[in-house]
């Protein structure tokens, strides 16, 4: 029998769980060791848990790719020396970094849960301590090893790159409509083994370049040429991400379609991913898609707005220069993100 206990590295980011309030009432991020004062529980499971945080505690708000490089770099730097890892983290923006560690990450092997909370750890009601509590117990799981990224939130455990926060006020904060949950967590924690991503066969390689020079651009009824033009004419924009209607369609006016081939004209890369949070991009389904299919516009299928922004700048910074590099991976599943059969060939990404 195996007597080893499993390792898991907690690693503290900012965001509600670790807050306190200053005397205006204003929540501001915490040290670390409140963590433990406000847990003392977690000095008494069956594993071992280690802890760092980031040189800056930050709002999630404030989260830029150089923290994903942080939280990446620390992740790697321990990556044989524990079994699992926990990011404690602002909720706003956890999709996000979710979904830009798992790009990060090619050949993951070991479970990497993000969590967080709507009320902070230290008031009665808070969600935190139930979410630490499981997203440490799936993290260190040694029957059961996710070999993903995801998010615990509330009961569910998701695949990271297919969440979204969907609530500002119920503890149910996250969902993920194109893939079903992992994991629920009830009595027991009960796994879906079938929906994991397969543990790979070669070694880890992490990463850690971005390219900040995107836009999105979210189309609404009305919106006029000034807006669309002041953000294809963005100096220097390397990528585009159009949020259209429905199954992936957009206003079918000349200025419309002519801006968004001055962009591709300029090198810029066009995505079309739906603001449906269900459902998929269908590029000609529809007249309404058709010309920015016939230009060259990319079709996002079902991927997350959370997760095309961070591929995006993640092929971009991952192969400067080699726009068709880009193009033939974006519409590509690389790690779950999208609902696609397709093989990326031989070559790293
Ligand atoms: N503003 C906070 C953050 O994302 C909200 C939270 O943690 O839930 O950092």
């Amino acid at each position: 029998m195996n007597n080893r206990k499993n390792k898991v590295l907690l690693i503290y980011t900012g965001g509600t769980i670790g807050m306190v309030q200053d005397e205006s009432g204003a929540l501001q991020p915490f040290a670390m060791e409140r963590i433990y004062d406000a847990l003392p529980l977690l000095h008494r499971t069956n594993y071992l848990i280690d802890s760092r945080q980031l040189d800056r505690i930050i709002d999630s708000s404030n989260m830029t790719p150089e923290f994903w490089v942080d939280i990446a770099t620390i992740i790697e730097q321990n990556y044989d020396d524990y079994d699992g890892f926990v990011v404690l983290h602002g909720t706003d923006t956890m999709a996000y970094t979710a979904s830009a560690l798992s790009f990060m990450f090619k050949n993951l092997s070991k479970p990497i849960v993000l969590t967080g909370s709507q009320l902070p750890l230290g008031m009665l009601r808070s969600d935190g301590r139930e979410n630490i509590i499981c997203a440490l117990e799936i993290a260190s799981c040694q029957q059961v090893v996710i070999p993903e990224v995801t998010i615990f939130f509330e009961s569910h455990l998701y695949r990271g790159n297919r969440s979204t926060k969907v609530s500002a006020e119920n503890f149910d904060a996250f969902s993920s409509f194109n893939y079903p949950s992992l994991a629920t967590a009830g009595i027991n924690i009960s796994y879906k083994k079938h929906l994991f991503m397969p543990m790979p066969a070669g070694a880890l390689k992490v990463r850690k370049c971005f390219d900040r020079r995107i836009a999105v651009l979210k189309l609404f009824p009305g919106i006029t040429p000034a807006t669309v033009q002041s953000v294809v004419r963005t100096p220097d924009l390397q990528g585009l991400v159009i949020e259209t209607f429905g199954s992936g369609n957009a206003p079918t006016e000349h200025w419309f379609i002519d801006a968004l081939q001055e962009a591709l004209d300029n090198g810029v890369i066009v995505f079309n991913v739906t603001q449906c949070k269900a459902g998929a991009v269908q590029m000609c389904q529809y007249q309404a898609s058709c010309d920015m299919d016939r230009i060259g516009v990319i079709g996002g299928h079902d991927i997350t707005i959370e997760a095309a922004v961070t591929k995006m700048m993640y092929l971009l910074g991952s192969f400067p220069g080699q726009r068709d590099k880009v193009r033939d991976r974006l519409w590509k599943n690389l790690r779950g993100e999208i609902s696609m059969e397709t093989e990326v060939d031989g070559e790293d990404f």
